[in-house]
């Protein structure tokens, strides 16, 4: 029998917290989030905090993702951090979130080039993709989805395809908490194009292993419902992983979907 995937749970923290917030949140959420079977924790500090974090933490209960890095591996290029220095530190590195697409202009070349760095430096990437209001107005989600996947992907066999991490994070439900969220019976279409999409490229088997997540406002009251989506492997949690109670709260909401799935087959 297949062994389930683990449901995964990443926090962004986003350019929140110095050095000290930093630590106190992770004494916090060591004290609070239990290890437990089928759920994998990922914790993303700002790249400052990286370091002293991956001396604190206890890696067996957290993995740790940096938010950004640089493409190329080494070289005169002031101020950037490449995938090959994040190696030791950084179990995954976030690409293509629509903060960086939208104010730093990252477009699906420099995506593509930075999923390949990754791949190249033995990192498991994030990818997010996701359509703005606009275009979801419009009816251009697909075709969204579409091209930021593929130009993501094209320079990846289908066995670095399976090890990724795909976040489907539509950018008009990304922080709108009190605002615009994703109903969770409103998404599981665009998922399920996500998982067809790489199905149809890089077949089955590829599409069995690849990790594909939701992110946008997800918090402690609506973890359960997006987990609960077929197919939802995961959520990428911004605003409400800097609080220890809340980020607590969506991992527990993980475990009891993994216990009563497993009751279930039971
Ligand atoms: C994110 O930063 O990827 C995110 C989903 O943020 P938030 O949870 O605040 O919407």
């Amino acid at each position: 029998m297949k062994k389930p995937k683990k449901i995964l749970i990443i926090g962004n923290w986003k350019m929140n917290l110095n050095v000290s917030q930093a630590s106190l949140l992770v004494s916090r959420l060591d004290k609070h989030i239990k290890t437990r079977k089928g759920i994998e924790v990922v914790l993303a500090p700002s790249m400052l905090d990286l370091q002293p974090v991956s001396m604190q933490v206890d890696r067996r209960k957290f993995r740790l993702a940096a938010q950004n890095a640089y493409h190329h591996d080494e070289g005169a290029f002031t101020g950037e951090v490449s995938f090959t220095m994040l190696r030791e530190l950084a179990h995954y590195v976030i690409i293509g979130h629509s903060e960086r697409r939208i104010y730093f202009k990252e477009d699906l070349d420099e995506i593509r080039d930075k999923v390949s760095a990754c791949m190249r430096n033995g990192i498991t990437p994030i990818l997010c993709i996701g359509e703005t209001k606009t275009e979801r107005r419009a009816g251009e989600t697909r075709q969204v989805l579409h091209d930021q996947l593929m130009t993501a992907l094209s320079n990846l066999t289908a066995e670095e395809v399976s090890e990724m991490v795909i976040a489907y994070e539509p950018v008009w439900a990304i922080s709108t908490f009190e605002g615009d969220i994703a109903k969770p019976d409103e998404i599981g279409k665009d998922l399920t194009f996500i998982r067809d999409q790489v199905k149809e490229l890089y077949g089955v088997q590829t599409e069995e292993k690849v990790r594909i997540i939701y992110g946008g406002s997800v918090d402690d009251h609506s973890a359960r419902a997006y987990l609960e989506i077929p197919g939802c492997e995961g959520v990428l949690v911004g605003g409400a992983s800097i609080n220890y109670h809340k980020f607590a709260g969506i991992a527990e909401a993980a475990y009891r979907v993994v216990k009563e799935n497993a009751e279930e087959k039971e």
